[in-house]
């Protein structure tokens, strides 16, 4: 080999080489070029997204996506057509999915109008906001989640950072709930634990989490105990009191009575969540059960009787708290003047024996009637019957029947003077149990008047009755209404198992109860109608 060959050999190969290196340094060129371009797409395609959304004035679908739409539902019937043994439930299930897209899309796209049409300015001192920028956020609704854009800035004033978009959709600053969800969030809570509530939500067409529905749900009734303390502080100035006394539903009516029932029922907590073991070494007692304290208000002239003999009460307020006797006074007393306590003849208290209702209905209610409830007083004389001849024996009856009869005729002072007698017959422990139930008839005599509305009662079912009577006739003889209430709370906050904290059970009570009395639509202005079940 020559040393010309070698060289040229050589020379080649370097050339190779290098032609090699250009084309590696190309590629990598073009990578990078790619790889930039790619980076760049994902940074304009939002920032395209933002600018579309941001100019948005109207709410509504394309013609293709309309076209799309409708050849979709079009495919779905026809598979249902041909298919015999689908039924309109899957017409009804198949449409509800069909549109649930189209029906995002429109959410997504009138919400955002709404928001671009929203001034940016301060909500308290109307001053335009400063430092403007943009910021999106996903937000959950009815039809899935919504991407939105919205404007917010700082009011140099109230030196705050504001969204008036948020504001003016209805939109929590840290919760993703739309209004929607926030108010079934409140509404499956307060009947449902929120594990239950996740399937029930799902059939329904709503994908909610149980931490959804359960942190919104506390968040919701938070927000009624906020409105609720808004009622209350119209007790705190003599014209607003006035004003609310003078609030009347509808032209005048005759003269009527209103009755106010109040009960109270036990419910288990767990305020010291994770401390149970350390408060118990260092020795203190641990409360699990607390009073709930309950009352409802109604007028005589709204109960009535259904064709089967059960009384319904066609409108009525409740009270429900956790809070304690004076938090249950503030807001029963702002209950009854919502309820016509200014307007009514008489004021008719209901309730069984616990003293603390009778001072509450002294320091409040100083007018009222009160009155024992019938059943109670039946139940004392029985539990006497069940102890001198033993429960169920005819001896027991034939003994309780006449006091029974005298308990309705007013004739409490006999029946005193009856149990008096049989006193010194017996043995000590069963004198000392008599006793107790001497004094309990004592106490309560002058609440024991129940002849007039017997008698009543009776005229009516024989058909002889006066027009007054027919009004007397009506008056509960106990207090019935509220110890069903009772029990339908328990029903939700009662479950075996359960254990509440303070601030949970009271918020969720707050919100049931603003759904009993009809006030929903204080909290959620969107929901046309709203329930006041008895
Ligand atoms: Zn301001």
């Amino acid at each position: 080999m020559t040393t010309t060959e070698t060289t040229t050999r050589q020379i080649r190969r370097a050339q190779a080489r290098q032609i090699h290196r250009a084309q590696a340094r190309q590629s990598q060129t073009e990578q990078a070029q790619i790889l930039t371009e790619e980076i760049m797409a994902q940074r304009t395609a939002p920032a395209a997204a933002k600018a579309k959304a941001l100019t948005l004035i109207k709410g509504q679908l394309t013609d293709a996506e309309l076209q799309a739409w409708q050849a979709d539902y079009d495919a779905r019937l026809q598979t249902i057509h041909q298919c015999p043994e689908q039924n309109l439930g899957h017409i009804e299930e198949s449409l509800a999915d069909a549109v649930k897209e189209p029906l995002r899309l429109l959410a997504e796209r009138a919400a955002q109008a709404k928001a671009n049409a929203t001034t940016c300015q301060c909500r308290t001192c109307q001053r335009p906001l400063t430092h403007r920028r943009q910021l999106s956020r996903v937000i959950d609704s009815r039809f899935g989640p919504l991407t939105l854009w919205r404007d917010y800035g700082r009011c140099p004033h109230c030196e705050e950072w504001q969204f008036p978009a948020d504001y003016a959709l209805g939109l929590a600053k840290k919760a993703s709930a739309s209004p929607y969800l926030q108010e079934i969030s409140a509404l499956l809570v307060t009947k449902m634990p929120a594990e239950q509530a996740v399937p029930v939500a799902q059939r329904l067409g709503l994908d909610l989490s149980r931490c959804l529905l359960h942190c919104e749900a506390h968040r919701q009734g938070l927000k009624a105990q906020g409105r609720r303390a808004q009622s209350l502080a119209q007790l705190d100035t003599w014209s607003d009191i006035q004003q609310l006394a003078s609030h009347t539903e509808g032209p005048p009516t005759q003269p009527f009575t209103l009755v106010i029932e109040i009960d109270a029922w036990n419910i288990r907590e767990r305020d010291d969540w994770g401390q149970t073991k350390e408060l118990l070494l260092q020795g203190k007692k641990l409360e699990r059960w607390h009073w709930v304290y309950m009352a409802t208000v109604f007028r005589l002239d709204h109960r009535g009787q259904t064709a089967g003999q059960r009384s319904l009460i066609s409108q009525r307020g409740y009270v429900a708290t956790r809070l304690g006797l004076e938090a249950l006074t503030a807001q029963l007393y702002r209950e009854a003047l919502q309820r016509g306590l200014a307007q009514a003849q008489q004021v008719l208290i209901v309730a069984d024996g616990a003293l603390w209702i009778w001072k509450l209905a002294l320091d409040r209610f100083p007018h009222a009637r009160q009155q024992l409830d019938l059943w109670h007083a039946e139940e004392h004389l029985w539990a006497v019957a069940h102890d001198l001849y033993g429960r169920g024996t005819a001896e027991a009856t034939a003994w309780v029947t006449p006091l029974l009869q005298q308990v309705r005729n007013d004739q409490t002072l006999t029946v005193i003077a009856t149990l008096a007698q049989i006193k010194p017959r017996l043995l000590e422990t069963q004198q000392e149990k008599l006793q107790t139930q001497i004094e309990y008839f004592e106490h309560n005599t002058h609440r024991m008047k129940y002849k007039a509305v017997c008698d009543a009662k009776e005229a009516v079912a024989t058909g002889t009755a006066t027009a007054e009577q027919i009004q007397l006739a009506n008056q509960p003889l106990g207090s019935g209404a509220i110890e069903s209430t009772c029990r339908q709370y328990q029903c939700r906050f009662k479950r075996t198992g359960q254990f509440w904290t303070t601030p949970g059970d009271e918020a969720l009570m707050c919100l049931e109860t603003f759904w009993r009395n009809g006030r929903w639509q204080e909290l959620y202005p969107h929901a046309k109608s709203s329930a006041a079940l008895n």
